[in-house]
């Protein structure tokens, strides 16, 4: 028997599952610490030992920023108030609770997951796309997560249009400035400003224009939604379509609130913004399948990999 926990730690709340021989038995969750990094380190012991096992063989954490494999450092991490550099969580989460933690990037970590028990099941050559406040992805080959140095499967910030809208690392013509929600919406306000009647800012009025507003507009026929959502199928599409061609993918998964929110019509849509050229090449893009918990658990599965029993 190996009993894991997987923890997903993002910018506003902390998600953790234990996980029994590749299924998941519990879940516990709590609001992320405003703070800083003690408060968060804190809460991250803190929900492992809600969920304490006695039999408990490591803890696996997601982490949002950027990881350097092996090293159990994140940082740094914009979600997370006051994480301005890299930071050691590895080390004293595994002092506190007494076994070995594995730390991953939380879109590496959501990637495996699907991967290992959902839509990317019984794929060779993964691609995983998180379409949330900004664009993530994690790329799986020969069935192991590929980190690289720690960049790998970064497709956010892949060019799409060169010279093209200004993303919010600062770079020109990014997947994330065209299919990011953040951006989708900085987008929106912009056009409005500009002078276009638009029912994304009549839903949303002063609050964050959540994936649910772009859905609704998008029903309602909104034009400004139209335009905005069409932009982010022809960005991902160039972007999928790319990384299928680079390393010959058979699957891609396309997941985040935007992509779930969007749902299969969106998906459909992608499948013909990547291209002809892979019609024919058995290249399937399909909807994530675990939902929330898919970061989580591909932090324990991945901490399994690293310290079997
Ligand atoms: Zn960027």
């Amino acid at each position: 028997v190996t009993t894991a926990i997987g923890i997903d730690l993002g910018g506003t709340k902390i998600l953790a599952v234990l996980v029994r021989d590749g299924a998941v038995e519990a879940v516990a969750k709590r609001d992320t610490p405003r703070e800083g990094p003690p408060a968060v380190l804190e809460a991250l012991v803190a929900v492992a030992r809600e969920l304490g096992p006695d039999d408990l063989g490591c803890v696996g954490v997601g982490a949002p920023g950027p990881v350097v494999p092996g090293t159990g450092r994140v940082g740094p991490a914009t979600n997370l108030p006051g994480w301005d550099r890299p930071i050691d969580v590895s080390t004293p989460v595994a002092a506190a609770l007494g076994v070995p933690t594995e730390l991953e990037n939380d879109a590496n970590a959501a990637a495996y997951g699907e991967h290992q028990l959902g839509a990317g099941a019984g794929s060779h050559d993964m691609l995983a796309v998180w379409l949330g406040t900004g664009v993530g992805g994690g790329l799986v080959l020969g069935g192991r997560l590929w980190r690289g140095r720690g960049l790998a499967g970064e497709i956010g910030h892949v060019v799409v249009h060169p010279g093209g809208r200004r993303c919010g690392c600062g770079g020109l013509g990014h997947l994330e400035a065209y299919a990011g929600r953040a951006a989708m919406e900085r987008e929106a306000r912009r056009r409005h400003a500009d002078g276009r009647a638009t029912r994304l800012v009549e839903i949303a009025g002063e609050k964050r224009m959540k994936s649910s507003v772009f859905a609704k507009a998008l029903a309602a026929g909104d034009e400004v939604a139209a335009e905005l959502v069409g932009e982010a199928v022809e960005a991902v599409g160039a972007a999928v379509g790319n990384a299928a061609l680079l390393v010959d993918l058979d699957r891609v998964v396309i997941g985040g609130g935007l992509g779930e929110r969007l749902g299969q019509p969106f998906i459909d849509r992608v499948v013909t913004a990547a291209g002809r050229r892979l019609d024919g090449s058995g290249l399937q893009i399909v909807p994530a399948q675990i939902g929330d918990e898919a970061g989580a658990l591909g932090a324990a599965l991945l901490a399994v990999d690293r310290y079997p029993r």
